[in-house]
């Protein structure tokens, strides 16, 4: 049997650092990464996300998170437009995967749409401050300098749960069911939604 390279180039997963600014509002915040799993097609469209108002809402800063509960179950879950097409599309990938495991009375059928889940909220530590152009220190020639900084992104998962169905004529029943994990999606951890600290359970 061959395995399957979509399940060794999973198994890669690249560890990256991001320098930046801290500031709010700077027009280099770090912006929105998708990394899609390797069996999903390349022009898959990408979910695109909604902002909320902000001041609905609680944001971490530099200090990072203060909050008493865990922060994934204050996470708000992104505002995104799932698809008819997404949903096809990932299904598809799924049956690619695992289809040829299947009885011939059984069928993959999938619940739509997907579910996210914070894996990772991130984290911005602040810098000494950097001139705007050359990004130094000590520069003599600038007058404009910012906090220098780094930035982990938060980091959302979204899994679609995929149901075994096992037919028997034309009736089918849910015999097992798996999550199929198929999109990461990195954000600066200060545009991540969190219901407010001090309402709910604490
Ligand atoms: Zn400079």
């Amino acid at each position: 049997m061959k395995s399957s390279p979509h399940m060794v180039a999973r198994a890669a997963r690249q560890c990256k650092n991001w320098t930046m600014t801290v500031q709010r509002d700077e027009p280099d915040w770090f912006r929105m990464e998708h990394e899609l799993d390797p069996s999903l097609p390349d022009d898959f469209s990408m979910p695109v996300l909604h902002r909320r108002s902000r001041d609905a809402y609680q944001h971490v800063g530099v200090g990072g998170w203060t909050g008493y509960w865990p922060p994934e179950d204050l996470a708000v879950r992104p505002d995104v437009e799932w698809t008819e097409e997404q949903k096809v599309l990932v299904l598809a990938a799924y049956r690619e995967k695992w289809g040829r495991f299947l009885e011939p009375n059984h069928t993959y059928e999938i619940n739509w749409p997907p579910e996210p889940y914070l894996v990772d909220d991130g984290y911005v530590v602040g810098g000494a401050l950097v001139c705007n152009v050359h990004t130094d220190e000590g520069c003599m020639e600038c007058d404009e300098f910012h906090e220098g900084g780094e930035v982990r992104p938060a980091e959302w998962t979204w899994s679609a749960m995929i149901e075994m169905y096992e037919w028997n004529g034309n009736s089918g029943f849910p015999e097992s069911f798996e999550w199929f994990r198929f999109l990461t999606m990195r954000m600066d951890p200060r545009e991540v939604d969190y219901e407010p600290f001090s309402t709910g359970r604490d």
